[in-house]
């Protein structure tokens, strides 16, 4: 089921004595998400994921926009009519029903014909719980269950009423770190072997590059950039979206082009084609740098961390932003610790400009981009 959102647009009114008017919580959000996908809404805390999450299921009604399910117009739908399946954070299970009972609940009120038989739900509620993996834990109640558990059973409970759309709010922040790599496995399992189309809420985004199809980063209520996670990584709109994506996150420098050859510092560091002259915010990607004797980038060595394979250079440059510039290089490539600097060539498709007032890239006129 293709999802789209038009304009998709939520205020709030704005409470206190001292706030007048209201809170944008989503401003004119437009999107498609196509049918079987999982979807990840991506973005820091309060930028409006899981308000859109709300007008998507139903519980929140938008204050401007349109939603559709295929070509059905949603908008004014209630929840129960739109064929939803949701699962929060907190998992919001009953505590004094067993885990069969939890699963079942949504089937029992099914009307006209809907309605199931006592059979049928219980064929549909064990379907629900072998797809999750949790037969086993059927009599027990939620305060018996580990998080990972719980959040199996809610899962499992969104979809026992064969829904169109899945919706899932920060679904896995209540596990500890290693049963959320494992979850979110899961989830990405159980999203493709049912291929209902899934929006799933996250703030991070390590969580949503690694199982989503698509990502949309949101930032005060406004879609930054949409697209595959390797391409929103590889090519970012502006430096929020930048910034966001990428762990070690992106270094960013303030720099100058002159003559289409960027400078760092008083460095020319690369050639960036057209680009008129201007200041810039240079974003380089962690694993954008080269060592090398001659490279044009001079950055003062504090130290280096060998993890596994790579290794991490961790330098300082006067023109960086951050407290350190941060490389990412091969461990076969030569730095040698007891070095008072370190120098580097720069990767061009690792290395992005941004406008310095507005932040949106810069892009090369013609060729290729800097
Ligand atoms: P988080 O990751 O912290 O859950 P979020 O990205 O999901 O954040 P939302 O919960 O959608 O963000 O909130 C977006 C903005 O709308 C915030 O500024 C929030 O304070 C505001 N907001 C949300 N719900 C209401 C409400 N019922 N009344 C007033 N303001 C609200």
């Amino acid at each position: 089921m293709k999802i789209v959102l038009e304009n998709l647009t939520k205020k709030f009114p704005a409470r206190g004595k001292k706030s007048q008017g209201y809170v944008t919580a989503v401003d004119n959000f437009t999107c498609e998400i196509p049918d079987g996908e999982l979807v990840g809404l991506l973005g820091p805390s309060g930028c409006g994921k899981s308000t859109t999450l709300n007008m998507i299921c139903g519980l929140e009604k938008p204050t401007g926009g349109k939603i559709f399910f295929g070509s059905e117009d949603v908008t004014a739908l209630s929840p129960e009519l739109r064929g939803v399946g949701m699962v929060f954070q907190n998992y919001a299970l009953y505590p004094h029903l067993n885990v069969k009972e939890n699963i079942q609940f949504p089937l029992e009120n099914l009307k006209g014909k809907d309605k199931l038989t006592k059979k049928e739900m219980e064929s549909r509620v064990m379907e629900a719980a072998r797809l999750v993996q949790i037969e086993d834990l059927m009599d027990r109640k939620p305060r018996e269950l580990s998080g990972g558990q719980q959040q199996r059973v809610a899962i499992a409970r969104a979809l026992v009423k064969y829904p169109r759309v899945l919706l899932l709010d920060e679904p896995l922040s209540n596990l500890d770190a290693r049963l959320r790599l494992q979850t979110r496995e899961e989830i990405r399992k159980i999203q493709k072997k049912t291929g209902i189309t899934t929006v799933f809420v996250t703030h991070d985004q390590d969580e949503a590059m690694s199982i989503c199809d698509r990502i949309a980063v949101m930032k005060s209520g406004v879609l930054m950039q949409q697209g595959k996670p390797q391409e929103v990584y590889d090519d970012p709109e502006n430096l929020f979206v930048a910034r966001f994506l990428g762990i070690p996150p992106i270094n960013v420098f303030q720099g100058y082009v002159r003559s289409r050859m960027l400078f760092i510092g008083d460095a020319p560091v690369l050639s960036v084609g057209e680009v008129p002259d201007q200041e810039v915010w240079v974003g380089i990607r962690p694993e954008g740098f080269i060592p090398c004797e001659d490279g044009p980038l001079v950055c003062r060595l504090e130290r280096i961390e060998v993890m596994g394979r790579d290794i991490t250079v961790i330098s300082a440059h006067s023109a960086c932003t951050g407290p350190a510039v941060r490389s990412i290089i091969s461990g076969e490539s030569p730095v040698d610790p007891a070095a008072q600097t370190v120098q580097f060539a720069l990767k061009p498709g690792k290395v992005f400009l941004f406008q310095k007032e507005t932040e949106e890239r810069i892009r090369a006129k013609k060729g290729k981009q800097q």
